[in-house]
């Protein structure tokens, strides 16, 4: 009975049944003779102007059953209509009440999920539906707010030394200069990121996939990251397992992909750590894994850590010159690929491993 069909259904047949059954009932109830008894009876004592009375008489009665059977299937009717109707009108209206809500920019609004299978079915898309629109809000506005923080950061900091200079507090010499422009530096870094960031997520990266050796790109990668990490005294290990495929990739951007998390694994590991990336093909997808001896990451912010300025220790690595967006853009690339990114660390100072794949089928060789 849950299916909108099989309710009306039953109902219209209940209606056909009442409006059959009227008559059936009225006759078995009516006691009165047979009038056909009744007539023979008049024709044998001769009361032909009885039988003319008679029969104008049952059809009188004739004519009243028919109006009461109208007149009753006709109630029923308007009472089924109206029931029929307003399980239909009723989540309508609630529809459009919640749409004009939303057109109002109040994503809070849900629609009761309840009423015949199909309309609930209705309902649940359409809250699901808010849902989406609520968290894509709620992300837009962080954003906005995110870049405002971010940019004020640097631009103080330009201001103030600038300020300085002109008041004759700070020299107007080389070194200072040199932190202005520093700071310059992190700000095209900044908007650069973001719209890479921006680019990826909205499928609008041109990626120049070209047949590439992953196996030849993430050694020559990882050998020109050795003296950034020989610099911290951190000890970078290649591991190339097993025969290692061809893929149609955009090197470059796999690249970029790859010094990110060296540079976080540089950033976060303390001097005399290791890092040691290991490439591996597992099944039909090659598996990147970039591991780490250093800070670790604590499991509550682990769901968050590709987030788009999502920081574990907001000052202290904003000092460090991330801009928050190293790990966003990994995971917008890799996703571009059509390949996933994880993270797995089993708590602080236990070290951290990223996980790439990036998947063979489609390389188009
Ligand atoms: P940032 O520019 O701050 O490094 P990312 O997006 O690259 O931004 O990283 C986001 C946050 O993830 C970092 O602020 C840091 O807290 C955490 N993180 C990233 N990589 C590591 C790592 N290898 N070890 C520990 N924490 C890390």
């Amino acid at each position: 009975m849950r299916r909108l069909w099989v309710r009306f259904s039953a109902l219209f047949f209940l209606i056909l049944l009442v409006v059959i059954l009227m008559p059936i009932t009225f006759a078995l109830l009516n006691d009165s003779p047979n009038i056909l008894d009744e007539i023979v009876i008049l024709v044998a004592e001769g009361e032909v102007e009885a039988i003319s009375q008679r029969v104008e008489e049952q059809q009188r009665e004739f004519a009243r059953g028919l109006i009461l059977i109208l007149i009753t299937g006709g109630i029923l009717g308007v009472l089924v209509g109206i029931y029929v109707s307003r399980t239909i009108t009723a989540p309508l209206d609630d529809l459009r009440n919640a749409t004009e809500r939303i057109m109002g920019r109040d994503y809070s609004v849900r629609v009761p999920e309840k009423g015949s299978e199909e309309i609930q079915a209705v309902s649940q898309s359409f809250n699901e539906m808010v849902s989406q629109l609520e968290d894509s809000e709620n992300l837009r506005r962080k954003l906005l707010s995110d870049v405002a923080h971010e940019l004020r950061n640097p631009l103080h900091v330009i201001r103030g030394n600038i300020e300085a200079m002109i008041d004759g507090v700070f020299p107007m010499n080389e070194e200072e200069l040199g932190h202005i422009l520093g700071q310059t530096q992190v700000l095209t870094t900044l908007v650069e990121d973001l719209r890479e960031v921006a680019q990826a997520e909205a499928n609008q990266l041109d990626l120049n996939r070209q047949p590439t050796e992953i196996a030849k790109l993430i050694d020559e990668t990882v050998r020109s990251y050795q003296s950034a990490a020989a610099e911290k005294e951190i000890h970078l290990e290649l591991e190339l397992l097993g025969k290692l495929p061809t893929l149609n990739i955009d090197a470059g951007r796999i690249r970029q992909v790859l010094l990110n998390l060296l540079s976080n694994g540089v950033r976060y590991t303390p001097k005399g750590g290791t890092m040691r990336v290991a490439v591996e093909q597992v099944d039909q997808i090659v598996e990147i894994r970039v591991k780490d001896t250093g800070a670790g990451i604590e499991p509550e912010n682990l769901p968050y850590i590709f987030d788009r300025f999502y920081r574990t220790d907001k000052a202290r690595t904003r000092e460090k010159g991330g801009t928050g967006l190293g790990l966003a853009i990994v995971k917008a690339l890799t996703e571009a690929h059509g390949g996933t990114a994880t993270v797995y660390s089993a708590g602080p100072n236990l070290g951290t491993q990223f996980t790439l794949t990036l998947p063979i089928a489609g390389a188009d060789l």
